[in-house]
């Protein structure tokens, strides 16, 4: 028999129900759509049957990459389900060494070091880079991720500079005093706009006031650059960007976990020091596996990259053809912006009643008023794909007076 809830277990759960249904009023409660095959393109989605996927961060479409999935079955046999432990107590896979390496050198870094998320990898390097006097200078759309890692960094003063003000940016570097650590931490792509960092800025400003740069290139590797090594390669810096961080769970496999890219000392000092590292097991060998294959296979076929560039490039301009009008951009993020949040989800509702799935966004994610719909693209989209989600797009724009 369960034990009985505790007086005190009861009110809380009256005060969470209240909390949650003030969220359905606000219609802003959100649902697990089901998922029955793998991602891709095309999926299968409980009590909606085939629905094509505009909404995944599956870039390359490698998350059911039968080479991709292989080598993770590999990595579980051989290796079993995971260390049962931190890496420095019960010892790490030789697959952890291989995909860190691979990382180090998509990245152009030294080294790199895995984390079970980019969430955490985010959480290690930027408090572990922060000591009592060190000013963080952050862009004001960054991720949730590192905006909670810099909160817990507890810097010496943290400056939040307009999105991508150079101005202000440049204004909280001259205000540091001289000898005071200084962090300019900003994403590569930003998830919600689908912009990118002004990163050789960035890095000019970052030069002259002796400041270090951590980007955060989850929505960039795989994506930015010629061939896929992300924002630095996008703008001709690889190798001059002091620390990125990035995921595996988008377009390296999609299935979890994160690292940081960087110096040697930087992640030596990660591995001694970052509390997600030292107090969380490592990534699980079939995770590793996995997304060593996809890094392999991104490196050998950068003409994934392409087709994500070309088939991004076309969407868009198909959807400006149709009426609407999303935000420019060159990475694989497509935003639509229709106002209010229950007009999102209304967009995004109907858009999935004839078979596309796209999420809504709104507030709090985005201000009040500038609610979207958030179009992502992957290689693995074919054109006739494209062409059915077009024709959906235009369907819902004309029923809901948006074109
Ligand atoms: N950083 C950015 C910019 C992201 O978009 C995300 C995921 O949404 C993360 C970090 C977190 O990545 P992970 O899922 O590996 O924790």
């Amino acid at each position: 028999m369960d034990a009985p809830v505790s007086a005190a277990g009861e009110s809380l759960d009256r005060l969470l129900a209240a909390e949650l249904d003030g969220l359905r009023r606000t219609g802003t409660y959100k649902r697990f759509n089901t998922l029955c095959s793998p991602q891709g393109p095309v999926v299968e989605m409980a009590g909606r049957g085939q629905v094509l996927v505009l909404s995944s961060n599956n870039y390359l479409g490698l998350a059911a990459r039968p080479e991709v999935i292989e080598a993770g079955v590999e990595g579980l046999r051989r290796y079993g389900a995971g260390t049962a432990s931190v890496r420095f107590i019960c010892g790490t896979f030789q697959p952890h060494h291989e995909l860190e390496r691979a990382l180090a050198d998509l990245a152009g870094t030294e080294a790199a070091l895995t984390y079970v998320s980019c969430w955490n990898a985010n959480e290690a390097v930027v408090p572990s880079l922060t000591d009592e006097g060190t000013v963080i200078l952050s862009d004001e759309l960054n991720h949730a991720s590192l905006i909670d890692a810099i909160r817990l960094a507890r810097p010496a003063r943290k400056l939040v500079y307009a999105h991508s003000s150079m101005d202000e940016l440049r204004e909280g570097l001259r205000s540091c005093e001289r000898g005071q650590r200084k962090l300019v931490v900003t994403d590569g792509v930003f998830s919600m706009e689908g912009d990118l960092a002004r990163l050789p800025d960035i890095l000019e400003l970052a030069r002259e006031h002796d400041a270090v740069v951590i980007v955060d290139d989850s929505h960039g590797t795989g994506v930015m650059g010629k061939t896929g090594r992300g924002v630095a390669e996008h703008f001709g810096v690889v190798g001059e960007v002091d620390v990125i961080t990035s995921t595996l769970g988008k377009a390296l496999g999609g299935a979890a976990g994160g690292y940081v890219a960087g110096s040697e000392e930087v992640c030596d000092l990660l591995a001694q020091r970052s509390r997600p590292q030292l107090f969380s097991n490592a990534l699980p060998p079939t995770v590793a596996c996995s997304a060593l294959e996809a890094v392999r296979i991104l490196r050998r076929e950068p003409e994934l990259v392409a087709r994500l560039r070309a088939v991004t490039a076309s969407f868009r301009a198909r959807l400006r053809e149709l009426g609407f009008a999303p935000l420019d951009g060159e990475a694989a993020i497509i935003p639509i912006i229709v106002g209010e949040t229950s007009f999102a989800i209304r967009v995004s509702e109907l858009l999935l009643e004839q078979g596309v799935f796209v999420t809504g966004f709104g507030y709090p994610v985005v201000p009040e008023g500038r609610a979207r719909v958030r179009v992502q693209m992957s290689a693995a989209l074919e054109d006739a794909h494209l062409d059915r989600a077009l024709e959906a797009f235009g369907r819902v724009g004309r029923e809901l007076g948006l074109i």
